[in-house]
């Protein structure tokens, strides 16, 4: 199995990279700063066969071109995409600033940006390896805050807007891609202790990790273009 990750410095991305490593798999993964990502280091001290470190900002054309070229030069084919990266525009700050009378533009286009515009272009660019791996899938991490159905809050806005708009373009390249033998879902994973979910998340991304894995191995072609929490089950859009 080749899987390729984003955002696999820190939280879910190096739960996911470090789980698939146990495991056996290649994992080709994509941080901002790979020379300052200290635990990928570590881990490539232990794995240097089957890991890769990338550089790879998912908001920049010539950065998600570049990490393509360097993932083309080691392997002809991949079998997993996870769209990992996210942002939560001031998370952990005390001051909200994803609340009514605080929103700017810098923070909806950054949440856009990341959240949404970035894994589409990034599986786009990617797609002539999956088509040539093993039933390729991309599984990009979404969000409960995206579903309209759950949405009972205005805060956080920029956030949730964002992923709902990664659920629709997702959803639109499940509908192009689905008769090439490729499966996109998107996944909710729970509140996890991350740099994101802050403490009090109730759930270990390690966990959140080993569901979402099992689920990559277990997707059918009628699962494409699905909405799932990192158990599997539906999320309503
Ligand atoms: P973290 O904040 O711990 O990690 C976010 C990762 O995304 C970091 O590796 C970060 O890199 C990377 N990233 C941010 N911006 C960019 C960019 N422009 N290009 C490339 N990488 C970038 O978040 P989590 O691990 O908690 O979140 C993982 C995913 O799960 C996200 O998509 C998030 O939205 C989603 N999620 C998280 C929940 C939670 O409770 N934690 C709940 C629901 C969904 P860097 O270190 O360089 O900043």
């Amino acid at each position: 199995m080749r899987a390729f990750i984003t955002g696999a410095n820190r939280g879910l991305g190096l739960e996911l990279t470090r789980q698939y490593l146990e495991r056996g798999d290649q994992v080709f993964a994509a941080s901002r700063h790979p020379a300052e990502a200290t635990e990928l280091q570590q881990l490539h001290q232990q794995y240097a066969d089957r890991l890769v470190l990338l550089p790879l900002d998912v908001t920049n054309d010539a950065s998600i071109a570049a990490a393509v070229q360097a993932v083309s030069a080691v392997t002809d084919a991949l079998d997993v995409l996870i769209n990992n990266a996210g942002v939560y525009p001031h998370a952990g700050s005390s001051d909200a600033h994803q609340r009514l009378g605080q929103l700017t533009h810098n923070d909806a286009i950054e949440a856009m940006q990341v959240n949404a515009v970035g894994p589409l272009l990034v599986s786009q660019a990617l797609l002539p390896l999956l088509r040539a791996g093993h039933k390729g899938r991309i599984l990009s991490i979404s969000s409960g805050q995206g579903s309209l159905t759950w949405k009972a809050t205005g805060d956080p806005y920029h956030y949730s807007a964002s992923k709902a708009a990664l659920n629709m373009y997702m959803r639109s390249l499940a509908a192009e891609i689905g008769n090439q033998g490729l499966i996109s879902v998107l996944v909710d994973p729970g509140w996890m202790r991350t740099g994101m979910g802050g403490d009090a998340a109730t759930q270990d991304p390690a966990d959140s990790a080993r569901g979402i894995i099992r689920l990559a191995e277990q997707l059918h072609a009628e699962e494409n273009g699905s909405f799932v929490t990192w158990q599997g089950q539906p999320v309503p859009w």
